[in-house]
């Protein structure tokens, strides 16, 4: 499949280079010596990353994967936010004719090789999966319609019009925080990726080139090149918000541990919910995990983001409906059979336009944004990190085209808001 035709380019590290030059008197393959390198070609290129979402880390695992000399810095703790939150879904083709489409594509299969690679299946509940569409009214819970006998055994609630979006070859899952906290602690071990746990105040830059970052306190990281990963935190940032704007999209989930987690089948439902007392239809998703976990989520509102992201709650009334819906779809997850093990909510980075913007930053050479991922960031995380990386390191992205990203397309537009 595609994830074998998306080789990354081979790895760029000191050792390379050293073993380059054991072999420098007798060349088989070299038809023409490479060019003279100075002493400073031979240091790895140092970076700053900011932000331990996951497409921070992401980012951080792919440059050092490269040879770069990667600090990442977070300001609270890695995957606090979205990225331990959100649902982890990912698709192969739904971006398909949208300007997502190859990042979507690209990054579906690179989830498929480092799962393959770092036993995703056991380390972060990767699976693939069957996922589902249905519609479901709360007020016929009662009297439920005939039964589909193509829905999942424990789908027992009053549900209609099941179709199959999804299947094992299209759709998959992650636990996001798992999976996050997997990739970083992998690039700690095997590549020294090196963690700052601090806020970024500002980003110095002399002569219109990046120098160094400054923390909160005064401390000063100095770098070759930065990255700026602050998922809906950058609309906070000011470097960043005098180009663009990048709001947060507040949404809510639960996680239900059920008594019977066997009965629970690995099929996600994308649901058209229709709430007793009337009104718009809703459209919660429930994605049972291998870890004997079914997550739901869902109600989302533009609301003001706080600062600190541990400060982030839920609205009652949103996790109410919540929990109405897992009890009305199955009797699995209703109360008495199902623990309710966290009740949460996290922003979405979102954009004007709905598209991400990754890429260097208008006339501050060595600065990078990777933000605006909307709700298929834990899908688009290593993609983004891979095309960074290169971005960074070769001067050119390859693994995906990115140039439709780029925050170049803000230069000259009026914000809005
Ligand atoms: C309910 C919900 C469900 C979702 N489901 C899915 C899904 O199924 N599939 C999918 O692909 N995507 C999903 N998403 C979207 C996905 O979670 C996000 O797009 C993604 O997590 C964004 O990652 P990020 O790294 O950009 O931002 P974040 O996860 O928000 O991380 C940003 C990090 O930057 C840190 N930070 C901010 N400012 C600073 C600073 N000044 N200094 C240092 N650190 C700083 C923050 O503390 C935070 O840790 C969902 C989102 C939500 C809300």
């Amino acid at each position: 499949m595609l994830a074998t035709s998306l080789p990354l380019p081979a790895t760029f590290t000191l050792s390379s280079l050293q073993t380059c030059e054991k072999t420098k008197s007798t060349p088989v393959h070299c038809s023409s010596p490479p060019p003279p390198q100075s002493p400073m070609d031979l240091q790895p290129k140092r970076v700053a990353v900011c932000g331990g979402g996951v497409i921070g880390v992401c980012t951080a695992y792919f440059l050092a994967k490269k040879g770069a000399s990667v600090t990442l810095i977070e300001k609270s703790s890695v995957a606090c936010a979205a990225s331990g939150k959100s649902g982890g879904f990912l698709a192969l083709d739904w971006c398909d004719g949208g300007p997502l489409a190859s990042l979507a594509r690209a990054s579906f299969n690179l989830h498929r090789s480092l799962a393959e690679e770092f036993n995703g299946a056991e380390s972060y509940g990767y699976r693939p999966l069957t996922t589902l569409s249905l519609t479901v009214t709360e007020s016929e819970k009662q009297s439920p319609p005939s039964r589909d006998k193509n829905l999942p055994s424990w789908v027992d609630g009053p549900a209609r019009g099941l179709r199959a979006i999804g299947s094992t070859e299209t759709t998959a899952q992650v636990h996001p925080q798992m999976f996050t906290k997997t990739l970083l602690s992998k690039a700690v071990e095997k590549y020294g990726v090196e963690v700052v746990i601090g806020k970024v105040d500002s980003v110095g830059v002399e002569g219109g080139r990046v120098e160094s970052v400054v923390l909160e306190g005064g401390r000063v990281i100095e770098s070759d090149s930065v990255v700026l990963a602050l998922g809906p935190w950058s609309g906070k940032f000011e470097m960043l918000s005098s180009l663009f704007r990048v709001y947060g999209l507040k949404a809510h989930s639960i996680v239900l541990e059920p008594k019977e987690p066997d009965a629970i089948t690995p099929h996600a439902l994308f649901l058209s919910y229709y709430p007793e007392q009337g009104g718009k239809p809703m459209d919660p998703e429930v994605y049972p995990r291998p870890t004997g976990e079914v997550y739901l989520c869902g109600m989302s509102s533009e609301v003001e983001l706080p600062e600190d992201p541990e400060q982030i709650a839920g609205d009652p009334e949103s996790l109410e409906v919540l929990k109405r819906v897992a009890s009305t779809v199955s009797s699995h997850l209703g109360e008495g059979e199902a623990r309710l093990k966290a009740e949460q909510a996290c922003f979405l980075p979102c954009t004007d336009d709905s598209v991400p913007v990754i890429g260097e930053i208008p006339g501050v050479k060595g600065c990078y944004v990777a933000t605006g991922h909307n709700c298929w960031g834990i899908l688009n995380g290593p993609a983004t990190g891979a095309a960074m990386a290169e971005l960074i390191v070769d001067g050119q992205a390859t693994v995906v085209d990115i140039a439709r990203f780029s925050p170049a397309r803000f230069v000259g537009r009026r914000r809005k808001g």
